[in-house]
């Protein structure tokens, strides 16, 4: 990648959006990129803010003090921040023929196929300690700053009625919506069923609780996402999964 010279103090607009300033040839970016903080001031400010071994203070005053938290305080500290990297790792398909949508869909052997439709599917995570995981990717390859404007409105709907479908289910009293895009690059939502009435999983600290409770057995997320596959049937079409109705799939 090559630095920008003297000559780019006044950078133009990206080129896909070249047409729109096609006729307007006078039109400026009033918020240059190079204006915005290099992550090398923004890491140098952890870095200022670290104790001689590269530890911040745990925040106790903010979550890790609440009663959320999951881990006691006693003990607790940070690991010494590193430095940024020098470029950002390659992701799981980051090239769509290396990602897995490049093969024919897979059958769904394990019964964790929830819903589809022609563009999207909605799969069961089968190793996980909430009541429902799920996870909405669509068929065909895109990250989520890229994908296609009808496919991105479609996606909101879809995140609604999974939403509702989720919270139908007896045993989850709250879903909680995440995207991560640092493992695979495929677009994955993932829809976590936070526990009814179990008020010490409420927030963001949800998914350090997940990793740490008891799995639940497969039988059991399977009838919990059916009551999700016919919700998303009613409201939005498609087809549910099989769910485990007919037993093992060969
Ligand atoms: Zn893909």
């Amino acid at each position: 990648m090559t630095e920008p010279g003297d000559d780019a103090a006044h950078p133009t607009a990206p080129d896909d959006h070249a047409d729109d300033h096609a006729d307007n040839p006078g039109d400026t970016v009033s918020a240059p990129p190079t204006e915005a903080e290099s992550v090398e001031d923004y890491y140098a400010r952890i870095a200022a803010a670290a104790g001689d071994d590269g530890r911040l203070p745990v925040a106790v005053e903010e979550m890790p003090g609440w009663d959320i938290y999951p881990y006691e305080l006693e003990g607790l500290r940070l690991k010494p921040i590193r430095p940024p990297a020098d470029e950002e790792p390659q992701r799981r398909g980051e090239e769509q023929a290396d990602c897995w949508c490049a093969s024919a869909p897979s059958p769904d052997t394990d019964g964790t196929v929830v819903w589809t439709n022609t563009r999207w599917r909605l799969s069961l995570s089968r190793d996980t300690g909430l009541p429902i995981m799920l996870v909405l990717q669509p068929v065909e390859h895109h990250d989520l700053p890229t994908l296609p404007g009808d496919l991105a409105a479609e996606m909101g709907q879809l995140v609604v009625a999974v939403a509702d479908a989720v919270e139908h289910v007896p045993s989850v009293g709250r879903v909680q919506l995440a995207k991560w895009g640092d493992g695979g690059a495929h677009l994955h939502l993932v829809f976590l069923g936070r526990p009814a009435r179990m008020l010490q999983f409420r927030g963001s600290p949800l998914i350090d609780w997940e990793e740490n409770l008891p799995r639940v057995p497969l039988e059991v997320l399977q009838a919990n996402a059916r009551v999700v596959a016919e919700r998303m049937v009613v409201h939005v079409g498609g087809r549910a999964g099989d769910l485990g109705r007919t037993g093992p799939q060969g």
